[in-house]
């Protein structure tokens, strides 16, 4: 029998650590023990919201029905095909995955998390994201408890997005499937990620998967303020992706706006961490939140904080960027 808890405190189950709890909470350790915690749910008609580590959602009220944490684990290795639980730390897997001699993850090194979450904002960095590498994975619908299987195409990625993020999604990811390469290529070609090659005297065209995990790695630890120790979920907000005839409007408002061709060679990728510097935000605290010293895109509650401070604050840097530059950003987290 799965150990069922009510009224549990998600505290340590979110990276702001806001103290709301679940009404019914179970932590799913193999697929047996999700359906069995579903059906509990279902019996008594309460939906259910899937957990990871919590590095990507802003609480904002106890959650009724049940919370399920799923910690499922599982790691397998074919010729180049690999199986994850969705359980395991994302992290780990990716170290894994290079010490196994098979390479892909490596831009996605240090992202937090769980692997069931990474398909959900199909989480990328570096010129990576998930959806490169993804063949398809299990889930469990939590309306009728069966176990599906879904391929890339049906998954429908795009930038910080899939089908597990609509409102009515119903799905838990289970356990994901990865073609990953067993030849040591690598793309270096995000700008940041190119120059600190260079700048350690390694030529970013022979660079090794090792060497770029490295690198990226070393960047994160640089730039990224540490959830543990500052709480956040990384990018509050996410970047723009504009067209080439938006992304000249743009030229003309904002003067030295910087921009990447994405690789689809249609788009741009415009960072809104700009925005909001030249807006004068970066480092500013209101309260008990404020805005990362260190990336403008990283909002911090500090001790004391609530989800309302860190909302008020979201908010009015979403007003004041839509007043400066007539663009709505949106926020990235989920706000539950
Ligand atoms: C310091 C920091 C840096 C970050 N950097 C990056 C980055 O570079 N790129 C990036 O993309 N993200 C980044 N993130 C965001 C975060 O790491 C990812 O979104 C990660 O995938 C969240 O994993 P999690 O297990 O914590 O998910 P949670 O926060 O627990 O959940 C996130 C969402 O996924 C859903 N979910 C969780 N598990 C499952 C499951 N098994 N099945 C179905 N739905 C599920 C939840 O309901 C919720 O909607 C960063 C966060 C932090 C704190």
């Amino acid at each position: 029998m799965v150990d069922i808890k009510q009224n549990y405190s998600l505290k340590e189950l979110n990276s702001y650590g806001f103290n709301y709890s679940a009404e019914f909470f179970c932590e799913g350790n193999s697929v047996e023990e999700c359906h069995e915690f579903i059906d509990f749910c279902l019996k008594k008609k309460k939906p259910i919201k899937c957990f990871g580590e919590g590095t990507n959602v802003v609480l904002t009220k106890n959650i009724e029905g049940g919370v399920l944490r799923v910690s499922i684990p599982g790691r397998v290795k074919g010729e180049n095909i690999v199986n994850f639980g969705a359980g395991e730390n994302w992290n780990e897997v990716v170290l894994w995955s290079l010490e196994n001699k098979l390479f892909g993850l490596e831009n996605l090194a240090l992202i937090p998390g769980t692997v069931g979450a990474a398909p959900v904002q199909n989480i990328g960095a570096y010129g990576e994201e998930i959806s490169s590498t993804l063949i398809s994975l299990e889930a469990i619908n939590l309306k009728t408890n069966e176990l599906i299987c879904m391929n890339n195409a049906e998954c429908k990625f795009s930038y910080r997005d899939s089908i597990f993020k609509l409102e009515n999604n119903d799905l838990l990811i289970s356990s994901i499937q990865l073609k990953l390469s067993k030849e040591p290529k690598t793309n270096t070609s995000y700008k940041s990620l190119n120059n600190y090659l260079i700048r350690d005297d390694i030529d970013p065209d022979y660079a090794t998967p090792f060497q770029v995990c490295r690198a990226v790695t070393s960047i994160r630890n640089k730039i990224l303020p540490n959830h543990k120790d500052e709480p956040n979920v990384g990018s509050f907000f996410k970047n723009l992706t504009v067209k080439k005839e938006n992304l000249d409007e743009l030229n003309n408002k904002i003067s030295g706006l910087p921009y990447y061709k994405n690789t689809d060679g249609l788009t741009y990728k415009v960072p809104v961490a700009y925005l909001i510097e030249n807006a004068g935000w970066k480092g500013h605290k209101e309260g008990n939140v404020r805005v990362s010293e260190r990336h403008a895109l990283v909002l911090i509650a500090d001790k004391g904080a609530t989800s309302d401070e860190l909302l008020g604050l979201s908010s009015a840097i979403t007003e004041d960027i839509y007043e400066k530059t007539q663009i709505k950003i949106e926020i990235e987290p989920e706000v539950i």
